[in-house]
């Protein structure tokens, strides 16, 4: 199954059709590349796309 991202929080769905995080409905294989994010309180790029909690986040969505 190809996995999905999340449009609001950029969070990576791997199943389900909802975000966990944000409960949006909103979302799309159509990603490029991904972050993994451990401690988002101390990382610049989870400020940078608004990750609050640790997991895989797309780092940008085309569609
Ligand atoms: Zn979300």
């Amino acid at each position: 199954m190809v996995e999905k991202a999340c449009r609001s929080c950029h969070l990576i769905i791997s199943e389900g059709s909802q975000c966990p995080i944000c409960g949006s409905k909103e979302i799309t294989d159509k990603w490029a590349s991904y972050m993994v994010i451990f401690d988002p309180e101390n990382s610049e790029l989870a400020k940078k796309i608004g990750a609050k909690i640790p997991g895989k986040y797309a780092i940008s969505i085309k569609g």
